[in-house]
């Protein structure tokens, strides 16, 4: 599969027709789809006939951005009813036969773009989880290894980039879920600053947390569609007023003299050796382009587990109150003499999920009378604490340079065989030991692919992660294109 900076240069230029990168995108879906299950839903006639109607643009004139580049969708990310049928599960039996009445921003604003969007993709029920293999529909294999996770939530939309099914997919972040699934699948995951994106019709999971951003094989294309994502929306009061960011024509601007953060707790003992030797070249890397690698603490990264897995569920208890068998989606048949309370309880046992179950009782527990203060109020300071340490690390003082960027990595280690942790959640929760703290902070970090884990013959990818202050998304990319090169 060609670059989409690449897909759309040739469409625009009329060379190639939107219509033919729209077919070989569903016919590589066609043929590998059975094995990895990354999509849940394809739109074989729909994708053709909006490329027809992205050739009739570019034919009338109009310069798009994303002309004719296919793109896959996390299906917890609204699509109406014209022209995608607006199915929108959520990997949820409670949504199996949803239709969205309306567009989310991100994906209207991508197909505004040029984009053609050929099919949602697999996730963790509600996007709670880092493997995929919490959908109701059943996992999605990891391209690189089919025995192992894609990493998740939004494992199918890695899963369908690293394939070369599409070159770009949009996936929701909201501890990690774009930028692990990037690093297991060997390719480019960004959060955006929260604010940055639309959240308008993401179903949501944690509200002060969750943000849409782009996965992709490469930065330039990672930068390509975060450039037509970012903005003010109406309808999300959340977003921010700071003007988007010019990304591309800064991408290979030279940058000042670099001053890169690196954590002290960046080395757990837990970390898989290819993750620290991915650490170790990453560091040469940017010390040998003359970058001033320097130390910098993180005291409450072991303790972001815990104040994240109270916060989440927390606010995810509240959002999911509203699939109540009422409004949306699933309603349980009742029985005779059965009421109101019978239709909530049989609906939301029927319809959720165990993962999703345990985060309701979770967010409930941490939000109870006699509890809240000492769960739900702990957790706040220390989300202000991480905040405030961020904030040192970037600003520098007590001799200490402010950092531009933070480097961290990922994951603690590849992708994990299906099945392996999901006997142990919380093995599962620790999987996001270096994810969750950047979305308590609400600040932009990117995965990029750093070499390879050799296990049992198999080639399993290893990433590294690149923290910016708020909004600098800009010196990010940079700093992710440099290493692209070495
Ligand atoms: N793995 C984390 C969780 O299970 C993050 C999920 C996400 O970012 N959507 O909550």
């Amino acid at each position: 599969m060609m670059k989409a900076a690449e897909i759309a240069a040739a469409v625009q230029r009329r060379e190639r027709s939107a219509a033919e990168f729209v077919r070989a995108s569903l016919d590589a879906a066609d043929r590998l789809n059975p094995t990895l299950h990354a999509f849940l839903e394809l739109f074989h006639e729909q994708a053709r006939q909006q490329a027809a109607e992205v050739d009739r643009r570019i034919a009338a004139g109009e310069r798009l951005p994303l002309a004719g580049v296919p793109l896959a969708v996390k299906d917890n990310i609204c699509l109406g009813p014209t022209p995608y049928g607006g199915r929108t599960t959520c990997a949820s039996r409670f949504l199996e036969h949803y239709r969205s009445p309306f567009t989310a921003t991100a994906a209207q604003r991508a197909i505004n773009a040029g984009a053609v969007i050929i099919g949602k993709t697999n996730l963790d029920e509600f996007a709670m989880g880092s493997s995929t293999e919490h959908s109701a529909f059943g996992p999605t294999r990891n391209p690189h290894d089919p025995e192992r996770v894609p990493g998740g939530s939004s494992g199918g939309s890695a899963a369908a980039v690293a394939a070369g099914i599409t070159p770009l997919a949009l996936g929701s972040d909201t501890g990690g879920s774009i930028r692990q699934p990037a690093a297991h699948c060997g390719i480019v995951g960004v959060k955006p600053t929260y604010g940055r994106v639309s959240r308008y019709g993401l179903v949501a999971f944690a509200s002060s947390l969750d943000q849409i951003g782009p996965m992709a094989s490469d930065v330039r294309d990672a930068a390509l569609l975060l450039e037509t994502l970012c903005g003010v929306d109406p309808l999300d009061a959340t977003t921010s007023r700071v003007p988007p960011p010019s990304l591309l024509p800064t991408l290979d601007e030279p940058l000042p003299q670099l001053v890169i953060g690196v954590p002290k707790q960046a080395r757990s003992r837990g970390n898989h050796p290819a993750v620290d030797d991915a650490m170790d070249r990453t560091i040469a890397a940017l010390a040998g382009m003359g970058a001033e690698i320097v130390e910098v603490d993180l005291p409450l990264l072991e303790a972001s587990i815990a104040a994240y897995y109270i916060v989440a569920p927390a606010e995810a208890s509240s959002n999911l109150a509203r699939f109540d068998g009422v409004r949306f989606g699933r309603r349980a048949e009742l029985r005779d003499g059965e009421g109101l309370y019978e239709l909530y309880c049989r609906s939301r046992a029927e319809g959720f999920g165990p993962e999703v179950k345990r985060r309701i009782m979770l967010g409930t527990h941490v939000l109870s009378s006699g509890y809240y203060d000492a769960y739900y109020t702990t957790a706040l300071k220390v989300r202000r604490r991480i905040l405030n340490d961020f904030n040192a690390a970037f600003t520098g003082g007590h001799g200490r340079p402010p950092c531009h960027a933070l480097l961290m990595p990922t994951t603690p280690g590849p992708a994990f065989r299906i099945g392996e942790k999901t006997q142990d959640p919380l093995a599962l929760y620790l999987e996001d030991i270096y994810t969750v703290s950047v979305n308590l902070a609400g600040l932009p970090a990117m995965s990029i692919p750093r070499g390879f884990a050799d296990i049992d013959g198999k080639r399993l990818p290893v990433g590294v992660q690149i923290i910016a202050p708020p909004f600098e998304e800009s010196t990010m990319l940079r700093v992710a294109r440099l290493l692209e090169a070495r």
